[in-house]
């Protein structure tokens, strides 16, 4: 008979953070447990030969622990390192990044300190806030980890301090103007979700309905009253899914307030951004990012440069001023919109945008490229891209990625004919488990 309660010391922690217990012949992973710490833990459950246990008494504390600022920040699933002082976190970051190579990529090279944000809170630029029906009440917050159960929250630590105002004033104008949020159940009621994206740079902000309904009743009234009690709104979009699902948006929207799009800026060029644009959401280390991206590949003015990955256009924007020719590869059409309208309004015309999968562009292209950035998402490149990438020569590659593991299984493909020069994560998203990294590999001389 299993134990269900143990006791034991944390010996190394998951890529998702959780602290990892070895107990005789068991892994055990823990929520909120730092490296070093001593915990009597309860087994939750056990699945495929781990168990998943909670904190009962700590025994030992870590010297790196302190109380989150966030009062539901071991429920809600959105951080990880609540309990933890900031350079624990970073220094968790740096050994992901360093694991990952070696386990998955069986590459053995140094891993520069991770570059972190100088204020690590209330950074994020894009929330998407579930709505429900509690008894009388409105209840808005995040889902319980794995479940549609909303805890509710009026404050979060990491999100533009903005935001929460204007989440408080939905929901009395809900409350008074009777407009149901939506029942999964029976899929009644109006609105979903609501999507708030705030500028950095302008002092634009967007709001977006998630209804489940083409229209309802006192929509216009409710959009009139949100403006009149939160005037810093710029713009009001209606995005409709009425569809049993759990993806947030829907393919319709209306703009029923404002220009349906915000601006923000980086590094000195401007983007206009839609709801569905993806959109780096920490607007402060971005900018360190990107320049240090730039910075490791060397741009120069003879060069012609690939920006992979593009979305809408911002890393290729900003190089474009550095180098010949940049073009852009983006799949999504409505990101690859907003690059063409963004490319027009920042008068860049050394750039070229095209709307296609990156693998189907690049094994097709007659075009050759000096230095191609590619910010991949989390699943990463696939094997054609990346030997095209290979065949197609370019003297420098910064592969940019959020996520390690995909980034040293690719890296695989390029080592061969490509020397890593340097590994430098950027954190993005303080207080969460996410990792971004760059690499900037040179193109080896052939013997
Ligand atoms: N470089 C941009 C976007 C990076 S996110 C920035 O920093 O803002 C990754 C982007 O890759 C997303 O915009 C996504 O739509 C796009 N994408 C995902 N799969 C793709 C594919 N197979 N081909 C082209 N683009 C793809």
């Amino acid at each position: 008979m299993a134990n269900k309660t143990i006791t034991g010391v944390c010996s190394d922690l998951t890529s998702e953070g959780k602290g990892v217990i070895k107990f005789i012949n068991e892994t055990i992973f823990v929520d909120g447990l730092l490296l070093g710490e001593k915990a009597e833990v309860e087994i939750i459950y056990r699945t495929k030969g781990v168990a998943y246990g909670k904190i009962v008494r700590l025994i030992e504390k870590s010297k790196d622990r302190i109380e989150p600022l966030c009062k539901i920040s071991s429920s809600c699933g959105g951080c990880t390192f609540q309990n933890a002082i900031y350079e624990y976190e970073l220094k968790y970051k740096k050994k992901k990044v360093e694991d990952a190579l070696k386990r998955i990529g069986h590459i053995d090279v140094p891993v520069n300190d991770v570059i972190g944000m100088e204020d690590a809170y209330h950074y994020r630029n894009k929330i998407q806030v579930p709505f429900q029906r509690n008894g009388k009440d409105i209840i808005y917050g995040f889902y319980k980890a794995k479940t549609h159960k909303i805890i509710p929250n009026d404050e979060c630590y990491i999100e533009d301090i903005r935001a929460r105002d204007i989440l408080k004033t939905i929901k009395s104008l809900m409350l008074s103007m009777k407009i149901e949020p939506y029942n999964e159940d029976n899929r009644s009621g109006v609105i979903r979700h609501v999507l708030i994206r705030t500028s950095y740079h302008y002092e634009d902000i967007m709001v977006v309905l998630v209804t489940n309904c083409d229209s309802f009743a006192s929509r216009n009234n409710f959009v009139k009253a949100l403006i009149e009690r939160c005037p810093n709104i710029t713009t009001v979009v209606q995005n409709i899914n009425k569809r049993d699902t759990n993806v947030i948006l829907g393919e319709e929207e209306k703009t029923l307030y404002g220009r349906g799009f915000i601006r923000d800026s980086i590094l000195g060029i401007n983007f206009n951004i839609s709801s569905k644009s993806f959109f780096q959401v920490n607007p402060k280390q971005v900018e360190i990012l990107y320049q240090k991206a730039f910075d490791l590949v060397g741009l120069t003015k003879n060069d012609r440069l690939l920006d992979a990955y593009s979305g809408v256009g911002t890393i290729g924007m900003i190089a474009s001023q550095y180098v010949k020719d940049v073009t852009c590869v983006e799949l999504e059409k409505s990101a690859h919109k907003n690059a063409v309208k963004n490319a027009k309004d920042n008068g860049i015309e050394n750039i070229n945008l095209i709307n296609e999968d990156c693998t189907d562009y690049l094994v097709n292209t007659d075009d050759k490229f000096d230095v191609v950035i590619m910010d991949a998402p989390r699943k990463g490149s696939t094997p054609e891209f990346l030997n095209a990438l290979v065949k197609n020569g370019p003297s420098k590659i910064a592969y940019i990625s959020c996520n390690p593991a995909t980034l040293a299984r690719d890296l695989t493909y390029l080592v061969d004919d490509y020397e890593i020069k340097e590994v430098q994560p950027v954190d993005m998203f303080p207080r969460t488990y996410h990792t971004e990294t760059i690499v900037a590999l040179f193109k080896k001389e052939k013997k």
